[in-house]
Parts: structure tokens; C-alpha cells; sequence
């Protein structure tokens, strides 16, 4: 699924769309789109709509449109949002045409990936998104933020996947954060040390900005919207390489399930 390094490097690429207007919208799969609760009516209020801006919030794309709508999107696990694509495929969910005769398809082979049209006043209707917690490279993600979310028995790898603690952080990061900071996946977050969570802040920010400036990571299918690839799966410590060895001292890296997600970690380096 992409991550926040992967969804701003698709935001970048749809900042194209900005001051443009959706001149023609159709609804190829009705489930994709959340709200409203028609399709017809998705359709009926983007159409017309200015674009003022293309922006990224956790994992969102959210398009801020003229008289306080936004389009929020959430890709899931297959969602793209492709730029200049004419041709609807077999796997397009709903088909843009922005002025200047600009296309763009929201392309989902697995059909998770969501779409919200919402008024400014009714955004508590997209839960995720509103109950998101900070960014985490904002200023407001410090070491004071962090060790206030650490009072809690769980795990510190539950905690810094919460998206109303951190917006946008996902599986890969969690597990090369948690490594480059020599803490354990498992120790319960209010074990940590003031000097360890300052570490932790550190490096959630190393990682992320490293990773956007890779064009993020890909695995399976993840490509922005220009189709391009990232190569941050190159730099990756820990994730997806279970049963390998560590890259710091070469002992074996292990594996384990930490709130239902694959986790791998060093025994020996995180402690
Ligand atoms: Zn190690």
C-alpha cells in the first residue's frame, strides 16, 4: 500500500491539475466513490469545479476545489491516479477531463481505493480523515508531541502506526524507523526513554524525507502518476528482508506479527 513518501510523490505529480476545471466526470464503479451517495451526484458537483490546489494529508490526495469542496482520495492497495490517460481500461473506476483537455483516470485493480466528494462542513464524514493526527514533517511532530502519545502499554510499532497519532506513516517506515533507532517493535511505548523518543522523531523524519526524495518505494505495482517507479526499496534496513541477514551485524533478522502486521526487526540492534 502506498505510504506517505509514495502519495506525495503522486501529489507532485497532479499538481498539473491546479486552476484547471472539471469539465466531465463519469462514474465507471460506483463503489469507489464514498460520498456523496450518488454517483449522479459526484458527478453533477465536480462538474464545473476550479481546482485550487493538489495536496497531500497521511496517505490522502485531497483536490481543494472552489465553494469549499474537496475531493479527498485514499488509493489503498492498487489505486492510481493517472495523468493524461485518454483510454478507459478495464480497471478504471471514475474518468476525469479537466480543461485544457487534460485527462486523468483513477485506475484500481482491486477496487479498495476510495473516493470523497465533501463539502467543507461535512468532512467528519470521511473518518479517516478527520480524526488524522499531525504530520509527521511539520514542526508540530517534535519530541514534546511524541513522548506526550507514549503514556499507553502498546507497542511502539502500534503507536507510531496510528493514524490519529501520525498521519502517514505505514508499514515499511514504521519497521526502517524503529530499526535506524535501535528500538524493538514490541517494547511498550511508555517504556521508552526521553532520549529514545527524541530518536524515534529523528528518525521517522530521516526516513520520510529520504524516501520521498527516492520517489518512494516500490514492490508490486506502486507508480506515481506519471508511471515512474521510486527506488527508495534499495535503501530499505528491515522490511522485506525477513530470514536475511542485518545489514549492521550481520546476525539474523526476525519476524513477528505486531497488531497484524508483518514486522521485522533485529534482535540484536533493537533492544
Ligand atoms: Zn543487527
Amino acid at each position: 500500500m502506498p505510504e506517505l513518501p509514495e502519495v506525495q510523490n503522486v501529489v507532485d505529480g497532479l499538481k498539473i491539475l491546479q486552476d484547471r476545471y472539471v469539465e466531465d466526470v463519469k462514474v465507471y464503479n460506483v463503489n469507489t466513490v464514498k460520498n456523496p451517495n450518488t454517483s449522479d451526484d459526484f458527478e453533477d458537483i465536480l462538474e464545473g469545479k476550479k481546482v485550487l490546489d493538489v495536496f497531500r494529508r497521511g496517505k490522502y490526495i485531497v483536490f481543494q476545489l472552489d465553494a469549499d469542496y474537496k475531493l479527498i482520495t485514499h488509493l489503498r492497495m492498487t489505486g492510481a491516479l493517472v495523468v493524461g490517460e485518454k483510454e478507459v481500461t478495464k480497471y478504471t473506476r471514475v474518468g476525469f477531463l479537466f480543461s485544457k483537455n487534460l485527462a486523468v483516470n483513477f485506475n484500481d485493480i482491486r477496487r479498495f481505493g476510495t473516493m470523497s466528494l465533501l463539502h467543507q462542513e461535512e468532512l467528519y464524514k470521511e473518518k479517516g480523515y478527520f480524526n488524522l493526527g499531525v504530520e509527521p514533517l511539520s514542526k508540530e511532530f517534535n519530541h514534546r508531541y511524541m513522548l506526550g502519545k507514549l503514556s499507553s502499554n502498546r507497542a511502539i510499532k502500534t503507536v507510531i502506526l496510528d493514524q490519529t497519532i501520525i498521519a502517514g506513516l505505514g508499514n515499511i517506515y514504521a519497521d526502517e524507523c524503529l530499526f535506524l533507532a535501535g528500538i524493538h517493535p514490541n517494547r511498550k511505548g511508555r517504556e521508552l526513554t526521553k532520549q529514545e523518543a527524541c530518536i524515534l522523531v529523528d528518525k521517522i523524519k530521516l526516513v520520510l524525507e529520504k524516501a520521498i526524495n527516492c520517489g518512494g518505494t516500490t514492490f508490486r505495482d506502486y507508480k506515481n502518476s506519471k508511471g515512474e517507479s521510486g527506488n527508495f526499496q534499495q535503501h530499505l534496513h528491515v522490511y522485506g528482508r525477513k530470514g536475511q541477514k542485518c545489514l549492521l551485524c550481520n546476525k539474523g533478522l526476525k519476524n513477528s506479527k505486531i497488531s497484524g502486521r508483518t514486522t521485522v526487526f533485529c534482535p540484536n540492534c533493537q533492544r
